[in-house]
């Protein structure tokens, strides 16, 4: 999803390696180049002057100065920061609790909030948890049948379906079924809407409070783009984001998303959507995305 990103990057560094002790202004001439392959790749530009400015504030120091091969270190200070900013190692989840551990999956609406639910779901069961999947999606026609559709192909436990019960009563069955039932997992998936609402926050927060769940994991699709800032922001002060999910990474190319969010919530991001298929959920690794954006 970085190969733009990482294409850009490589031709800025090409003309700094190549030579000898570098000026002040030769260092501010790539950073500005930086700026720019960033924000084409998306990233929000608050994110992007702050990760300008760390760098700038190594690479004119004594470092790039003393150093024998000043291109290169300045490609290993961006380098350092990126996976600085992206977090420094694959975080797994947390599934800390006295079970059944809740994961609460929010986000707005077509995000790939349930796809994720059903791609989690397989992914505990291989690591032999008994997990249960609930929707509180009771907006959305046709969405909690969605998720019970998941459930069997992922042939994990669903929640039986009650037409008119709203997500906290919703949420409270679903945590009583698991504990009766010996589950490891409840994954509850809340209903997303098409912009960020209070009345969805409200909804959201009602729910945590009742569920105390010990992951609420941010879905957001990998296209988002400038609104990451705000979305990333608004979901963690309202509702308190404990790891982000980024999706559709398979259909995109830039991915700037990733580094914002990480930026904006000091969460890390902890698996990446790369389809639609169940199976396609991959743990992020920072300081391999990062490779791959330098190329
Ligand atoms: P929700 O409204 O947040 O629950 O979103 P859904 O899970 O229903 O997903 C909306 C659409 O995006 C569906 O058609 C999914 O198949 C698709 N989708 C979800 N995750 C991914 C992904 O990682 N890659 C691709 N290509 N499609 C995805």
């Amino acid at each position: 999803m970085f190969e733009s990103l990482s294409q850009r990057l490589s031709s800025v560094f090409d003309k700094l390696t190549g030579r000898g002790a570098l000026s002040e202004a030769d260092v501010t001439e790539a950073l500005r180049e930086v700026r720019v392959a960033l924000l084409e790749a998306d990233v929000a530009l608050p994110v992007v002057k702050d990760f300008v400015a760390r760098v700038k504030a190594r690479a004119i120091g004594q470092e790039v100065v003393k150093s024998v091969s000043p291109g290169q270190m300045v490609v290993k200070i961006v380098h350092d920061e990126l996976i600085a900013t992206l977090g420094t190692e694959g975080v797994e989840l947390n599934l800390n609790a006295v079970p059944p551990a809740v994961i609460l999956m929010v986000g707005l609406q077509g995000s790939g909030k349930t796809t994720t639910s059903g791609k989690l779901a397989v992914r505990l069961k291989k690591e032999r948890k008994k997990v249960l999947l609930a929707s509180l999606d009771v907006y959305r026609p046709a969405a909690q049948q969605q998720l019970e559709i998941l459930a069997g192909q992922a042939d994990v436990g669903s929640l039986p379906i009650i037409m008119g019960e709203m997500p906290v009563a919703i949420t409270k069955r679903a945590l009583e079924m698991g504990r009766k039932e010996g589950y490891d997992v409840v994954i509850l998936d809340t209903a997303g809407r098409l912009h960020i609402d209070q009345e969805l926050m409200a909804e959201v927060a009602a729910v945590r409070d009742v569920a105390k769940p010990v992951e609420t994991l941010l879905v957001a699709d990998a296209m988002i783009g400038q609104d990451a800032v705000t979305l990333a922001h608004e979901f963690n002060e309202k509702v308190g984001v404990t790891g982000i999910v980024l999706t559709r990474v398979d259909g995109d190319s830039r991915g700037g998303a990733a580094l914002s969010m990480r930026a904006v919530t000091g969460r890390p991001i902890k698996f990446l959507g790369q389809g639609e298929k169940l199976d396609a959920l991959e743990v992020f690794h920072p300081d391999r995305i990062a490779g791959r954006i330098l190329g």
